[in-house]
């Protein structure tokens, strides 16, 4: 662990049990290693049921990891109890996809918004939280006029300002952000990613950025890992993820990016990923990719390869490279 480095994830491991079926397990995330150096975002991608937000939740303590660490600040925190997780509890916030159904309906926007601040115990007077509550309103385009009413009476857009001023009222320094865009109409999505820029740099915030395609976390990520069936394939840097991606799903990935030009269009469908993601249940043996890569080697079906690092911190887990 780097002197700067905030959040070290380690061999992190997370299983559900199947319900009616002992001895069963789904692999949500199966041995998954990375970390975030203070200041810097990670964008963390992969299809839905990859174990991208279960291992959003497992940093937060939603979910007890099964195995592995989670340092913070060089602590492991995976296991700590609720009383000495209390600290981070401050330190470490997350916004989700659906602000609706993150919010208490039945609050107003002020009690929503402050109830992070008295949980902590960082104010003494109703004023003091006010103040306070108008104040970070007002960073996210709110204002005062907003705090006493309640959720439904808000756009998406809007709600989800609401959810980044109850994260942001507290200072934590690392902010998990699980797929916070993707509900959103388009026009509304740039100006929520503004708004996570302007914190970023205001307050040095670390980003745990989630989502399920490439074009979501490009112009918010210095680092990007793609998942897939809870395993890491790929961690590189921004422009390496962009402009030399290695694994045949990141790849795939790629080609699913819309864009405009039908004849590119129709050119990047040959590489798009075919089939379905299989069970997490009973994840394939070797590569846990090979069931759909069109590169798939004997070897693929048989060992599973170890996330490498193949040159300039580019890490990737595929025979392709791992074999020379
Ligand atoms: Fe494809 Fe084999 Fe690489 Fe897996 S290890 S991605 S199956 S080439």
């Amino acid at each position: 662990m780097t002197d700067n480095t905030l959040l070290e994830v380690k061999d992190l491991v997370k299983y559900f049990p199947v319900p009616g079926k002992q001895n069963s397990v789904v692999h949500a995330v199966d041995g998954v290693n990375f970390s975030i150096k203070k200041g810097e975002t990670l964008g963390l991608v992969g299809e839905s049921g990859c174990g991208k937000s279960t291992v959003a939740k497992s940093i937060v303590r939603m979910h007890k990891p099964t195995s592995g660490s989670i340092f913070f600040e060089s602590r492991d925190i995976a296991r700590i109890g609720a009383r000495d997780l209390k600290p981070y509890r401050k330190k470490i916030q997350m916004i989700f996809q659906d602000p609706y159904s993150s919010l208490n309906p039945r609050m107003t926007v002020l009690k929503l918004v402050a109830e992070p601040l008295i949980a902590q115990k960082l104010v003494s007077t109703a004023n003091q939280a006010r103040d306070l509550v108008i104040e970070i309103l007002n960073k996210v385009g709110l204002s005062a006029e907003h705090t006493s009413r309640y959720p439904h009476e808000f756009s998406g857009g809007q709600r989800q300002r609401i959810s980044l001023a109850r994260a942001l009222i507290i200072d934590p320094e690392l902010l998990v952000c699980d797929e916070p865009i993707s509900a959103l109409d388009v026009s509304i999505q740039a100006q929520v990613i503004n708004l996570l820029q302007e914190f970023k740099s205001e307050r040095s915030l670390t980003y745990l950025f989630i989502a399920h395609d490439l074009s979501m976390v490009r112009y918010v990520s210095d680092h990007v890992g793609v998942m897939y069936l809870g395993k890491m394939m790929e961690l590189c840097n921004s422009e390496q993820i962009y402009k030399t991606a290695l694994h045949p799903y990141t790849r795939g990935l790629h080609a699913a990016i819309p864009i405009a030009d039908p004849d590119a269009a129709r050119a990047k469908k040959i590489s798009a990923i075919q089939g379905d993601i299989p069970s997490p249940i009973s994840p394939p043996r070797g590569c846990r990719f090979h069931t759909r890569c069109s590169e798939c080697m004997k070897i693929c079906r048989e060992e599973e390869p170890e996330l490498k690092d193949v040159g300039g911190d580019h890490l990737v887990a595929c025979h392709l490279y791992t074999m020379r």
